[in-house]
């Protein structure tokens, strides 16, 4: 097990105190809200269990325009215009409308950081174990406390973005297998390519894909399961070794696979925790930094005046549901290509997609259900205000 950068020992010191806004998970939703309140001048504060950039969990793949956009384009590590997909039989190339590119964690996240023009004592590291919610009938009125290893914060906004596992919420079924999640692993070995590659094929996966994401001087290679309870260790691992690979730098996660309320008793849920990421594809890095700027321009609103927290929530969760039948009808298509894996019908379906006409219009669609234009230019730090009112 790697050991991660995280505060321990004596620099764990307690931390108390009142702010305006906590978000909770220092990851792309997390860190795109920050972003998004850059010059807000509201004490805010951001947790994570580990430093910035610390843990990936993912091959950090994203459409290019998305990274230009949000002028991330420092952390961009090799650009694909082709995707060659295979099955057991055949291989087939699709040419891209759009480009895709993978992304160095570490440096998009320092990016993004730097963006957000916070003072370095604006993050600590912290693990977030739960919320006790602000009631009208507790005064002061609508204050959340949110408990950590290291004490309690306060504060009238507080965000989740904390990944699949939703931890500020109550009221949801978040481990299999009563939800709905997919599992993905990938190993980081050195290495180098220029194809970015897929594979549907039961030999690898049930239901599924392999896939093989070269990042200039390392392979990111995996294998992801839309049954949570196939294990993908022992294929990701085959699926290396097919390519001459060794099975380097393991890392994990689990991939919720349908839309769950952006927000609950007054906490806003951004990313994996709202089961932003788009089932089928498995992509939730371009959506959790979507629904991060529309959470953050909500949040804007309610420090400017125009909104009350209350209506925030409305207007944020609205906009989340509105996307709701997009993620339903690629969870249809996740469960149909499940079911074909097995047949030679994928191949007829992937060699479609071979057709420029086709692939076009079906990635255009596929964009604009987070679309690159929805991405905000930095704005600029501010001199930020300290974080805590009181930090012991
Ligand atoms: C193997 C794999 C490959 C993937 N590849 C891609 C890809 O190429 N492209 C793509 O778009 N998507 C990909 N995904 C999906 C993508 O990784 C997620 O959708 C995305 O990371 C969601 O971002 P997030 O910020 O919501 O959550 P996360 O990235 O999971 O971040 C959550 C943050 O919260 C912190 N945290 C969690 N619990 C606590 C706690 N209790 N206390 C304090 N901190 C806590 C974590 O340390 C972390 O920093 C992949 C997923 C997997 C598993």
């Amino acid at each position: 097990m790697p050991l991660r950068a995280t505060k321990r020992g004596a620099q764990r010191t307690p931390l108390q105190g009142d702010c305006e806004i906590l978000i909770c998970g220092a990851s792309f939703a997390g860190l795109a809200v920050a972003r998004e309140l850059a010059g807000c001048g509201a004490k805010v504060l951001v947790i994570d269990r580990y430093e910035i950039g610390e843990r990936q969990t993912s091959a950090c793949g994203i459409p290019t325009d998305w990274l230009t956009r949000l002028s991330l384009q420092d952390s961009l590590r090799q650009t694909f215009d082709e995707l060659v997909v295979h099955t057991p039989w055949a291989s087939e190339r699709w040419r891209l409308p759009w480009s895709f590119s993978t992304f160095d964690y570490r440096d998009m996240c320092a990016l993004l950081w730097q963006h957000a023009g916070l003072a370095d004592d604006c993050f600590e590291t912290a693990k977030v174990d739960g919320i006790t919610r602000g009631l009208s009938t507790h005064p002061p009125e609508g204050l959340h406390t949110v408990h950590t290893d290291r004490g309690d914060i306060r504060a009238p906004l507080v965000i989740d973005a904390l990944g699949w596992r939703r931890v500020l919420a109550r009221s949801m079924e978040i481990q299999p297998p009563n939800a709905r999640l997919s599992r993905g692993l990938e190993v980081h070995p050195a290495g180098s390519g220029s194809e970015m590659e897929l594979w549907i094929d039961a030999k690898y996966v049930r239901a599924g894909y392999g896939w093989s994401f070269p990042a200039r001087e390392e392979m990111r290679v995996g294998v992801g399961s839309f049954w949570p309870s196939h294990h993908v260790k022992e294929p990701t691992v085959r699926l290396a070794g097919d390519l001459g690979l060794p099975p380097d730098g393991y890392q994990g996660n689990w991939i919720p696979h349908q839309l769950r309320p952006a927000t609950e008793d007054g906490v806003f849920f951004v990313g994996d925790s709202a089961g932003h990421c788009l089932p089928l594809t498995a992509e939730g890095i371009r959506t959790a930094l979507y629904f991060g700027i529309a959470c953050g321009q909500e949040l804007r609103s309610v420090l400017a005046g125009t909104l009350t927290r209350e209506q925030a929530l409305a207007r944020y969760a609205a906009f989340s549901d509105s996307h709701e039948w997009k993620f339903r009808w690629l969870l249809h298509s996740q469960r149909a290509v499940g079911r074909l894996t097995t047949t030679p019908l994928v191949s007829a379906l992937v060699k479609g997609m071979a057709r420029p006409r086709i692939s076009h219009w079906a990635f255009d669609h596929y964009l604009k259900i987070a679309p690159p234009s929805f991405a905000t230019p930095p704005r600029g730090a501010s001199p930020a205000r300290q974080a805590l009112a009181s930090v012991g």
